[in-house]
């Protein structure tokens, strides 16, 4: 999609060094980390959120999580947190969906 910055990544329109690349998701780090490990688990095809999710992406869906057990096993099987924004208002600032992987250090618990 033009103007998304995660669909240029995909496209190699702007370098980048993938930590983990499938068939339909790319794994990058994030360019301003808010942890010691923050990976973002991408789906290579352009959707917004998980709000626009269609029925035959669930594969995709499943697949992001295994991304995110992956990354845990390669760093021996650390714990970690996983967190989508879906919106504007819910902290999204990216319109390309993505998980954020934290790690690293003991996470804030959030409630
Ligand atoms: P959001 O707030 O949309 O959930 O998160 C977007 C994330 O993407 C932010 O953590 C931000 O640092 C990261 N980000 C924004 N632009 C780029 C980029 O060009 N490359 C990488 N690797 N991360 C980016
Ligand atoms: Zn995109």
């Amino acid at each position: 999609m033009q103007d998304c910055i995660f669909c240029k990544i995909i496209a190699g329109d702007i370098p980048s060094k993938p930590i983990l690349e499938t068939d339909d998701i790319i794994v990058l780090e994030d360019i301003a980390p808010k942890a010691p490990i923050h990976y973002l688990i991408i789906p290579k095809k352009h959707v917004v959120d998980v709000r626009a999710f269609e029925s035959d992406e669930q594969n995709l869906a499943g697949n992001m999580l295994f991304a995110a057990q992956t990354l845990s096993k390669q760093e021996g099987d650390i714990p970690f947190r996983l967190l989508v924004n879906n919106g504007h208002e819910a902290g999204q600032r990216v319109f390309h969906l993505h998980m954020h992987f934290l790690a690293g250090k003991d996470l804030p618990t959030l409630f």
